[in-house]
This record gives structure tokens, C-alpha cells and sequence, in this order.
């Protein structure tokens, strides 16, 4: 085992893969072995206003990933697997630090293939002093069981809703079961964290679910919006997101080798009005930093 690994499973099935390896002496779906590697940690002032602030959101990168989209922009990152392995001490610093620097929340990004290493950092980090909340920040394809592990630990999940749709979540990710893993995900989540509560304009603990709106797949958001209002409430605080480009791989797929068109990002803003949602933000039309909130009376 590697000296900075702590208790990924021999077998792993973290994830939905379940691909089954020793993670010690072969790579799974994700390629990443049992040593966490992470790419950069940084304060990030991109986030949703009440993730950001004004001090900034203190995100750490993790590279690989169980998802891998052909779309990926950060492809370098997830597919790639650029990074540096760190020990749980490491890691249980940057934490440390990122607070220090002011940012409102750790914010880790893209980690469930490291969860095990993740709970031993962060209970360090805690006893070390760490207050601000904490977020994940995932794509929900994600196990139950695992999720569980982060119970207590984790203050605001940020999990994407990528897919409704089985064929798209196969043909883009390899990954036909993502829906059903991801609603299984969303509802462990909220099971841990309930509704997003916010104070003084930062989000505390609870949880806020992304949609990414994909070229054509308008219809989509729509659904997974009606799942979200019938299976959570109208209440749950969603990011409707409009920076998808097109790049790395998504030139072999001619129909999302294109921006997203303002009457796609028009209809989406207009199914929340529809079903009722008041909670959470909508990114401007290719933007990846313009937020306008979802209720603006
Ligand atoms: S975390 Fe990686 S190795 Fe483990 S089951 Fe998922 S994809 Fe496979």
C-alpha cells in the first residue's frame, strides 16, 4: 500500500464502476490509485454567490475521475489525472490554510474516489481547528453507502444532476446508470444536510443541486427539475448552469459541439417559474462567473 493511502478498499467499490481492483497495484475507471492526488488548491471566486462571497470559496482539486464526460473542461484534471500526491497530513494542511486565507468553505471538488482518505483528513483538520463549512462539490454519481461515510463531516453538498436521461449519461460518460444513482445520491445527501440554510448571505449547511444545461437537452432540465420538486420540494435551492463549451472530446459529438442558444437557456430559466422553484441562481448564457438569483422580485 502507499505510505499516504488510508483505507481504500483492496477491491474497490467506492463508486457505481465498481470496478473491483487493488487499488494499490492497478488503476480502476477513475485511473487513480490508492494515493490521493490532488491538482491545486487555491481560493476560487467562481462559485455561486453564496459559496464565493467576497473572500472567495476554498477549493482543492482532486485529479481523476469516475465520471470522465467527453466534455470535460477539466479535462486535464479528471481525465488526465495532473497532479501531486498528498498525505492525509497534507491535505489536513491546505485545509488549514485555505481557512487562514479567509476563504468562507472548503470546497472539494470531484473526491469520491478518495472518500476514505477524505474522512481521515478531515477529522484532522476539524481537531486542528478547521470551522468553516464544508462543501462537496460532485457529479452525484456516487454510492449511498459511501456518502454515509462523510455523514457529520460534510456541511453543504453541491452535487451536479447531470442526466435524466440513461442514453445521454451512456453515450457522453459511459454510464447508463447514472440517474438512478445519482437520484439514490441526492436523496442520501439531503437525508444528512436537509434544505440549504443560509446566514448572512453564506450557505451554512444543507444542500444546492447544479444542473449543467447541455446543447439539446432542454427537455432534460425539465424533468429533472419535476424530480427535484416532487422527490425534495420546491423549496431545495438549484444552479441552473449555462457555461457549458464545447471542448476536449466534445467535437466528436456534433450534436453538443455547439454553445448552448438563448431560447435553450430561456426556456430552462422559464421551466424553474414553471414549477415553482424561488431558491438558488442562474448562470448567464455562456458565462462562468455571472450568477443572477433564481427569485428577483
Ligand atoms: S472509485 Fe475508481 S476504482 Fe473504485 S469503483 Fe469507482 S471508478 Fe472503480
Amino acid at each position: 500500500m502507499n505510505a499516504n493511502a488510508v483505507n481504500i478498499p483492496a477491491g474497490c467499490t467506492l463508486c457505481p464502476r465498481d470496478c473491483g481492483v487493488d487499488r494499490t497495484v492497478a488503476a480502476g475507471y477513475c485511473k487513480s490509485s490508492d494515493a490521493v492526488r490532488v491538482s491545486l488548491h487555491q481560493l476560487h471566486f467562481g462559485e455561486e454567490p453564496v459559496l464565493s462571497g467576497t473572500a472567495g470559496s476554498g477549493t482543492i482539486f482532486f485529479s481523476h475521475c469516475a465520471m470522465r464526460c467527453v466534455y470535460c473542461q477539466n479535462y486535464r484534471i479528471s481525465h488526465e489525472g495532473r497532479g501531486t500526491v498528498r498525505s492525509a497530513e497534507e491535505l489536513c494542511g491546505m485545509m488549514l490554510e485555505l481557512q487562514e486565507l479567509g476563504a468562507h468553505n472548503v470546497n472539494l471538488v470531484t473526491a469520491g474516489h478518495y472518500v476514505p482518505s477524505l474522512v481521515s483528513s478531515l477529522r484532522m483538520a476539524r481537531k486542528q481547528g478547521l470551522e468553516i463549512p464544508v462543501v462537496w462539490n460532485s457529479s452525484a454519481y456516487e454510492k449511498p453507502e459511501t456518502l454515509r461515510l462523510l455523514q457529520g463531516l460534510v456541511d453543504i453538498y453541491l452535487p451536479d444532476f447531470r442526466y435524466y436521461d440513461p442514453a445521454a449519461a451512456a453515450r457522453y460518460s459511459g454510464a447508463p446508470d447514472y440517474p438512478s444513482w445519482a437520484k439514490k445520491a441526492i436523496m442520501e445527501m439531503y437525508r444528512q444536510v436537509g434544505h440549504l440554510s443560509v446566514i448572512d448571505g453564506m450557505a451554512a449547511r444543507g444542500i444546492m443541486i447544479r444542473l449543467l444545461l447541455l446543447p439539446g437537452h432542454a427537455g432534460a432540465v425539465r424533468n429533472t427539475l419535476a424530480w427535484i420538486r416532487d422527490a425534495l420540494s420546491a423549496e431545495t435551492w438549484v444552479s441552473l448552469m449555462g457555461q457549458y463549451c464545447p471542448v476536449f472530446r466534445a467535437h466528436d459529438f456534433p450534436e453538443i459541439d455547439r454553445q448552448i442558444t438563448e431560447q435553450e437557456y430561456r426556456l430552462c430559466r422559464g421551466y424553474l417559474d414553471e414549477l415553482g422553484f424561488e431558491n438558488g441562481f442562474v448562470q448567464e448564457a455562456g458565462s462562468s462567473a455571472d450568477y443572477t438569483p433564481v427569485f428577483t422580485d
